[in-house]
């Protein structure tokens, strides 16, 4: 009997222990150790997006980017949004897109800024000739233990970041996208087993995933799909920025049954799925991917 290669979920990614890495928020994935994985040397597209138009916020870095690349080798011209600070990271993705034969248009810019968020749109829409799919991944997580430590400053900016931000840039796009355009958006296991010391964080997941199921129902009459992925642990900048505590990076990831934390590139194919034709039944719907701590 022939058995082909498999892969073995426990030991197909980074299993081992992180080093402790603090860096300031937003963070610069070049400087991490290891690299996550966004699939800059693995993921094979299959035409699955070809000729589409794509604006995906925090496409510099962790899951974002590892959506940005998929998108990319699967016929897709990108547009990224991500912070000034990310340039670095971002020139990278940038340069990923255009290997795979794609337009790439960077936009930095802030997305707690309504302002901003139109303007966003409307130059991805310009520069991409078109828009007709939304990845919305950017994101702010800050830890705080407790509520009496969690400033007034923090609380709107992650809901501004996380949670308006979207209303903004759907808002805003809305006229652009055609029958058949598709959003997704990007929720979190924290918005069904909310961490103790992520309470703010975790309630605007919780906004994104009712968000995602409500407006996936609006827009269905004009024939645009909205689904959100809503991950578990997984290696990006997001976590060693405060994230998490620093005492708990070493282990990061260990109590999911598959003992290990995600990489970015685990989630491309979901994004990919959500984002093109295949899922043309789906919509107003959640997908959990958090490697067996389920939704
Ligand atoms: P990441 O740090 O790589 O990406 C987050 C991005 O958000 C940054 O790259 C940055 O460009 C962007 N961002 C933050 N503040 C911004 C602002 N004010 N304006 C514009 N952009 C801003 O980390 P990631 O883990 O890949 O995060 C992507 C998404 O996945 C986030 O929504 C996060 O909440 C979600 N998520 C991550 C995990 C995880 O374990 N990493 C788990 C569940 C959900
Ligand atoms: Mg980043």
């Amino acid at each position: 009997m022939k058995q082909v290669k498999l892969v073995n979920p426990l030991t197909a990614y980074f299993h081992g222990t992180y080093d402790e890495q603090p860096q300031p928020v937003p963070g610069i994935q070049k400087k991490m150790k290891p690299q996550p994985d966004c699939g800059e040397k693995s993921y094979k597209g299959h035409n699955r997006l070809t000729g589409r138009k794509i604006l995906v916020t925090g496409g510099d870095s962790g899951i974002g980017r590892a959506a940005a690349i998929a998108y990319a080798r699967e016929g897709a011209d990108v547009a990224i949004n991500y912070l000034p600070e990310e340039e670095e990271d971002a020139k990278e993705v940038a340069a990923l897109i255009q290997e795979a034969g794609q337009k790439a248009v960077c936009i930095p810019g802030d997305l707690s800024d309504e302002q901003f968020c139109q303007e966003l749109v409307t130059k991805a829409y310009k520069q991409l000739d078109g828009l007709d799919g939304l990845t919305l991944a950017a994101g702010k997580q800050h830890y705080v233990e407790h509520i009496a430590d969690l400033s007034t400053e923090q609380l709107r900016k992650t809901f501004e970041i996380n949670v308006f931000s979207l209303f903004w840039i759907v808002k805003a796009a809305l006229p652009y996208l055609p029958a058949g355009a598709t959003i997704v958006t990007t929720s979190s296991l924290e918005a069904f087993q909310p961490d103790a010391a992520l309470l703010d964080y975790a309630a605007t997941k919780s906004a994104i995933a009712a968000f995602t199921h409500g407006l996936g129902k609006q827009l269905a009459a004009k024939g645009i799909r909205v689904n959100s992925v809503a991950p578990g642990p997984v290696w990006t900048p997001l976590q060693i920025t405060g994230g998490q505590p620093q005492s708990a990076i070493p282990d990061f990831g260990k109590m999911t049954p598959l003992k290990r934390a995600g990489q970015p590139v685990e989630l491309a194919g979901m994004y990919v799925y959500l984002t093109s034709d295949e899922s043309s039944f789906v919509t107003a719907e959640v997908y959990g991917i958090n490697g067996g701590v389920h939704l």
